[in-house]
Order: C-alpha cells, then structure tokens, then sequence
C-alpha cells in the first residue's frame, strides 16, 4: 500500500509508455522483472498436474516463468484485497473462437487481429490478494471510464483506503455493469501479508509474470484458427 503509483491512466503510464503499447508495460512492479527468464529454482514446472488449457499452450508457451491466474468477474462477488497501486498495462483482443477462447496480446503495427477487424483493448493487470483462493491472482481490467465499468470503481474503493487494507466485493450483472462495494479490514482479519510478501519476491526474481494471463500466439497459429482465417480471407486480397 505504500506504492506510490496509482492506478491511474494519467498518472501510471506515462507518455513514453503510451507509445509503446504494443508490447507488454510493466511499470515499476519490479525493478528488473522482464519476461525473459531466471534459471528455474524452486518454481514448480506446469506439467506436474492436469489441466486445461488451450492446445496452442502447448506450443506458444516458452516461458518457464510461473504465470498468475486472471480473475474473472461475474454474477457471484468476488472478494479482492488490493496490495499495490503498480498496474501491467497491455493491449489486448478477446477471441472468443474455442481453440482461444480468452485474451490474447495485440502484436502492434504487424498483428493480424487487427487487420482481420478485431477490436483491440488497453487493460490493465492488476495483482490481488484472492482472500477465498488464498492467492494472488490478477484482474485484467478494461480502462473504460463509463459508472458502470470496473475501472472507476476500483479507483474510487483505493481512493478511500487511506493507508488501511480495505477488501473490495465485485460482481457484474447480466448487463455487464459491474458494482464494487468495500470494507475497511479488521485489525485480526487475514490481508495476504504473507502470500503477498512471497508474491512480490517472485516477482522481483521473475519466477512469476503478471502477462501470462494474456496469451501469446505467432501469425501462423492464429491463421491456423479457421473462424480467423476466414476474417483475414475476407478483409485481404490473398
Ligand atoms: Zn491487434
């Protein structure tokens, strides 16, 4: 709670930072957290366990750094205790085609999701201390400014911490408006301390990456895609 950049369009991302927005921004989460990787050390390797995952994280997945899990906002409240003020900001297209179904990165000048007339997205990736999961996961926020969204609500629940952990309840309706309410935590009550504290020395290693929330894939994989190669078939003089 002592970070001193808030979440904030204006003031978190600077100008140079804006220019750059087709790749990954970390800002001052860690002073040297890179998505390039550290030898492996006490990190546990992803295939220890079954799970599921899209088919194209069977090969676009070359970093060996453990990745978040991104929290998903719906009609239940979910209950977050922000940590930090540091935000990740990335742009991003949703693909809702099954062999993707998520957030993947938007490549910039060269990416095909945009030339096949996909809306691309500025987010931001927000770590947050999960008090039912007991972990940090990350809320991948839209910047849209409307009442209604996320983003403004967040701000306006930070805003009232004043140095306190405050936990924020969010849920979203079947009109997609979200609605956060919080509470100022109790002196006894579990903020994450812990977890937090092993959070952020896994992130200054950079055996955990806030981004990897958002998928990465090569133009060949996404033109593998056949509801995408047909948008490109449609869009482009082949
Ligand atoms: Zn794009």
């Amino acid at each position: 709670m002592t970070d001193s950049t808030p979440i904030d369009t204006d003031s978190s991302i600077t100008p140079e930072q804006k220019e750059e927005l087709t790749m990954t921004t970390s800002i001052e989460i860690e002073a040297s957290t890179t998505t390039q990787t550290k030898e492996t050390s006490n990190m546990t390797t992803p295939t220890e366990k079954s799970e599921t995952v899209s088919i194209f994280d069977l090969v676009a997945s070359n970093e060996p750094t453990k990745s978040l899990q991104s929290i998903s906002i719906k009609e239940d409240e979910q209950a977050v205790i922000p940590f930090t003020h540091t935000v990740t900001r990335i742009k991003t297209h949703y693909c809702e085609e099954p062999e993707i179904r998520g957030y993947v990165e938007c490549s910039g000048s060269t990416c095909i999701l945009c030339r096949s007339g996909k809306k691309s997205e500025d987010r931001a990736l927000f770590p947050v201390y999960d008090p039912i999961a007991q972990t940090v996961s990350v809320l991948l926020m839209s910047l849209a400014q409307r009442p209604t969204s996320l983003f403004p609500q967040i701000l306006n629940a930070l805003g009232k911490a004043d140095g306190k952990r405050r936990v924020l309840f969010l849920k979203k309706d079947k009109a997609y408006a979200y609605f956060v309410t919080s509470r100022e935590l109790t002196e006894t009550e579990d903020d994450g301390a812990a977890v937090i504290k092993k959070f952020m020395e896994d992130t200054a290693a950079g055996t955990v990456s806030l981004d990897g929330v958002v998928q990465r894939f090569t133009e060949a994989q996404l033109r593998a895609v056949p509801a995408i190669e047909r948008r490109l078939r449609l869009k482009e003089v082949l």
